[in-house]
C-alpha cells in the first residue's frame, strides 16, 4: 500500500495586493499531505518527468506554489500508446469491476476532500468553501458513473426476417483524450473520466496549464483506487507546449475520441484537428447566459438566484449568468435589492481566507477583460451602481451596471468575471429576441410566476440548460450540454456515458424458422 502518512507539504504564501485593504494582505499556507502534491506526469502507471518543468502560480499573489513537469509531444505519445495497450484488457473487464473501482475512487475523493479543496483554492483562486463544494460535485460524477456503468444495455430489436435476429450492442469507443479547463480543475475531469472509464474506455488527460495539481492529485487517488496501469494517464504541460501536446491528443490515430471543455475558439481548433481521423468529439464550450426577470417574478428569489449564478467562482463558470434582462415593472426594485445583497454577501480576498466569497480571477488578463467591459459600458452610457474597479493584479470588484444596452461589449461577449450588467425591457418578445440573439446557447435562467409564460419561455430559449426560478442547476443526474456553438453532446445524466459508446448492429442470421 502507498504511504499516506508522509508529513504534510507546507508552502507559506503571503497575499500581498498592492492597493488592497490591509485585511486582504495576510499569509496563508498550503498544507497538503505529500502523496497528493504530485508534480510528475502519470504515464502507464508510472510517475515520470519530462526534461523541463513549469511554475504553478497562486492567482491571488502571483507566487509560485509548485513546479510541474512540462510534457511535450513525446510524453503525450507515450501516454496515448499506454492507453491504447491498456484498452485491450480494460474493455474486457466486467461492468461490475469497473463500477467497483470507480466507487473506490469516489470514496478516496470524499476522504481527501480537504486536501483536494486546498489544491483547487491555491491554484485557481476559488474560495475554500466553494472548492469543497467542487470536490463533492466532482466526486459525485464518479459515484454516478460507478452506478451507470452497470446499466449500459443493448437492444434486441424485432426482426423483419424470420431467420434473423437483430441485436444492438454497446461497445466502448476506445482511447479518449480529455482536455480540461482551469475553472473546475477537479470536476471537469471526473465528469468526463468517470463516464469514459465506466463505458470501458481508457483516457489521457491534459489539464489546464494553470491547474495541473488537482489533476495530478486525482491521478494519485486513481492509482490508490487500483486502476490498472495505462487506464488513466495525465500529461500536464505549460501554455507554450499545449499546442504540440494538443496536436498529438487530437490527431494521433490511436486516439478514438476527444472530449473538451473550454472556450469556443479552442474547441473549434481541436475539432478541426480531430476531423482528419474522424474522431468522436464531445465539446462543452462557452456560454452567454441570459438571466431574465419578468414582472411576475418573486424578486427575493430572483435576487438570490442572480447572486448564486453570477458570483459563484467570481463569475468564472460557463453557465454563469452573463446578461441580465429585467422587465420595466420590477427594474428599480430589482436593482435596489441586488445592490443590498451584493453589499451584504460579497467579500473579496484570498480564497483560503474563510471570510472570502470572491477570490481572484485566474490571471491579470481575466481581470483586464472585465475592466475593459466596464469601461466600454460606461463610455456608452451605463452607470456603475457598485464596484467597477480592479484591485491588485487579478482581483475585480463585484460590479453592478445599470442602463445597459445591447450595443455594449458585455452584452456581446462572455465576461467570465463578476460583472452584473442589467438591461431594462418591456415585453416577453423583446426579452426573448435579445436572449436568443447569440451564436452560443449553454445556460439560460428566468424568473416568473406565470405558468403559461414559464412554459413558453422555457421552450423558446435557445439554450441547452434552463433554470426556471432557479440559479444553480448542475448535478450529475441531469444532462449538461449546449446548443448552437456552445458544444456537441452532453455530460452527466443517463446520456453522459453514451458519449463514450458505439452502437454495433449484429445480425444473427441463418436461423431456420
Ligand atoms: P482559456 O483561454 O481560458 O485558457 P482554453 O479554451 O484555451 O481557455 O483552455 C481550455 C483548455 O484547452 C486548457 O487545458 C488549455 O490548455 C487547452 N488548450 C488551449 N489551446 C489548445 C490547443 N491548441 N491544443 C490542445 N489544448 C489546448
Amino acid at each position: 500500500m502507498r504511504s499516506v502518512c508522509l508529513p504534510p507539504t507546507r508552502r507559506l504564501l503571503r497575499c500581498l495586493l498592492p492597493g488592497a485593504p490591509a485585511a486582504m494582505n495576510r499569509s496563508f499556507s498550503l498544507d497538503v499531505s505529500a502523496p497528493l502534491l504530485r508534480t510528475q506526469a502519470l504515464v502507464d502507471g508510472c510517475w515520470v518527468s519530462a526534461a523541463a518543468a513549469f511554475p504553478v502560480l497562486d492567482p491571488a499573489t502571483g507566487e509560485e506554489i509548485a513546479r510541474v513537469t512540462d510534457c511535450g509531444p513525446a510524453e503525450a505519445k507515450q501516454a496515448v500508446e499506454a492507453a491504447h495497450r491498456a484498452f485491450g484488457s480494460w474493455k474486457q473487464t466486467t461492468a461490475k469491476e469497473r463500477s467497483q473501482l470507480l466507487r473506490k475512487w469516489f470514496d478516496l475523493l470524499t476522504q481527501h476532500t480537504e486536501d483536494l479543496a486546498k489544491l483547487i483554492t491555491f491554484e485557481s483562486g476559488k474560495p475554500l468553501r466553494e472548492a469543497r463544494g467542487e470536490v463533492s460535485y466532482g466526486a459525485s460524477f464518479l459515484e454516478w458513473f460507478s452506478e451507470e456503468a452497470r446499466r449500459v444495455y443493448g437492444d434486441i430489436v424485432p426482426s423483419p426476417a424470420r431467420d434473423r435476429k437483430i441485436l444492438l450492442l454497446k461497445q466502448p469507443v476506445g482511447v479518449a483524450s480529455i482536455i480540461t479547463p482551469w475553472n473546475f480543475p477537479n470536476a471537469m475531469i471526473t465528469r468526463k473520466v468517470g463516464a469514459a472509464l465506466a463505458a470501458g474506455c481508457t483516457v489521457v488527460v491534459k489539464p489546464a496549464e494553470d491547474t495541473p495539481l488537482s489533476a495530478l492529485a486525482l491521478a494519485e487517488l486513481a492509482q490508490q483506487a487500483g486502476f490498472p496501469a495505462g487506464v488513466v494517464n495525465v500529461v500536464p504541460c505549460s501554455r507554450e507546449r499545449t499546442p504540440s501536446v494538443g496536436a498529438v491528443l487530437c490527431t494521433d490515430p490511436l486516439v478514438d475520441k476527444i472530449s473538451f471543455t473550454g472556450s469556443t475558439a479552442t474547441g473549434k481548433l481541436l475539432l478541426k484537428m480531430a476531423a482528419d481521423t474522424v474522431k468522436r468529439a464531445s465539446m462543452e464550450l462557452g456560454g452567454h447566459a441570459p438571466f431574465i426577470v419578468f414582472d411576475s417574478a418573486d424578486l427575493d428569489k430572483a435576487v438570490g438566484g442572480a447572486m448564486a449564478s453570477k458570483f459563484r467562482n467570481s463569475g468564472q463558470t460557463c453557465v454563469c449568468s452573463n446578461r441580465f434582462l429585467v422587465q420595466r415593472g420590477v427594474y428599480d426594485r430589482f436593482m435596489e435589492k441586488m445592490g443590498v445583497a451584493m453589499e451584504a454577501e460579497l467579500r473579496l480576498g484570498h480564497g483560503a481566507d474563510p471570510d472570502t466569497t470572491q477570490g481572484p480571477l485566474i490571471n491579470a488578463r481575466a481581470a483586464e477583460k472585465v475592466a475593459t467591459q466596464v469601461a466600454d459600458a460606461v463610455s456608452r452610457g451605463a452607470s456603475v451602481l457598485r464596484g467597477g474597479k480592479r484591485v491588485g493584479v487579478s482581483f475585480m470588484e463585484p460590479t453592478l451596471l445599470a442602463g445597459v444596452t445591447t450595443e455594449m461589449l458585455c452584452m456581446k461577449e462572455e465576461t467570465f468575471g463578476p460583472l452584473l450588467p442589467v438591461l431594462r425591457f418591456d415585453t416577453e418578445e423583446e426579452a426573448l429576441a435579445i436572449a436568443n440573439a447569440s451564436s452560443v446557447g449553454l445556460a439560460g435562467y428566468f424568473y416568473s410566476q406565470d405558468l403559461s409564460q414559464v412554459w413558453r419561455v422555457a421552450e423558446a430559449l435557445q439554450v441547452g440548460l434552463v433554470g426556471v426560478n432557479e440559479g444553480l442547476l448542475s448535478t450529475p443526474e441531469a444532462a449538461f450540454g449546449g446548443v448552437k456553438q456552445s458544444g456537441l453532446g452532453c455530460e452527466g445524466s443517463k446520456y453522459g456515458i453514451r458519449e463514450y459508446l458505439e452502437v454495433k448492429y449484429m445480425c444473427l442470421g441463418g436461423l431456420r424458422p
